[in-house]
């Protein structure tokens, strides 16, 4: 009787998981893209974001993703971390840290680069918080502190099936939209803005990205705020660590 129910559990949990693998594939069309390969593909003073229909999402001069991939490249030789920059769709600002399909990968939306736009300082600031996410392996941790008490709660309540699809779902979000600690966050903060200074960005530039997040954030909902919540606090600790920096030279 014991060994029906676990089974099943496990059943379910397997099923839980396959979904949790299975619907980023079905539910968001356009998969993030590699910045440099879309770079690589064309000479023409136009770069062209394409659609799987083979649609122009998103065009950009090409000096503009050059130098985007100039920061990206100086903060990832100064960081001695290599991934991939990709770019996704998306209408409020946000960029995240990852590993998929045994890629690292930095995703960074198209409201995110409106924001940013041609504040080069602010760009690396984002690239180096993000790359140190990765690098000091904050992911792990970060799912470590959420799934076994995503699993306690399903198998509280394990008569209900739903709860399978629940923690699938809770998986999937933890996966990309990751909740930080704040100790994670401060950690990111520091390094990046450090690997931007030396990379030979001025490190106020992360100071430009949070105070412009935060006005925004007043105004709608900013999903990067959820996982990088911008407080005055923050904007404080950054602006007094560019300072520090810059005191140096
Ligand atoms: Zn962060």
């Amino acid at each position: 009787m014991f060994y029906n129910q676990s089974m099943k559990s496990i059943s379910r949990l397997l099923i839980g998981l396959s979904l949790a693998l299975f619907l980023p594939a079905v539910t968001c069309g356009q998969e993030p893209w590699d910045v440099r390969k879309i770079f690589l593909t064309t000479d023409e003073t136009e770069v062209r974001f394409f659609n799987k229909k083979g649609n122009t999402v998103r065009i950009f001069a090409r000096s503009y993703i050059r130098e985007i991939l100039n920061v990206w490249d100086r903060i990832q030789e100064i960081s001695s971390y290599r991934s991939v920059l990709k770019f996704t769709t998306g209408s409020a600002p946000n960029a995240y840290a990852g590993k998929s399909g045994g890629e690292k990968i930095v995703v960074v939306n198209f409201a995110m680069i409106e924001l940013l736009e041609t504040d080069f300082d602010a760009w690396a600031g984002l690239l180096g918080h993000e790359i140190a996410h990765l690098k000091l392996n904050h992911q792990r941790a970060a799912l470590k502190r959420k799934i076994p008490l995503k699993i306690v709660d399903w198998l509280i309540d394990r008569s209900d099936p739903s709860k399978a699809v629940d923690f699938a779902g809770s998986l999937l979000t933890n996966s990309i939209d990751m909740n930080y600690s704040r100790k994670h966050e401060r950690e990111s903060d520091y390094s990046g803005t450090v690997w931007a200074y030396q990379a030979g960005y001025d490190p106020m530039g992360t100071v430009r990205l949070h105070e412009a997040l935060a006005k925004q954030g007043q105004v709608g909902t900013v999903p990067f705020l959820r996982s990088h919540p911008s407080s005055e606090e923050r904007v404080q600790s950054l602006t007094a660590l560019a300072r520090k920096l810059k005191s140096r030279k």
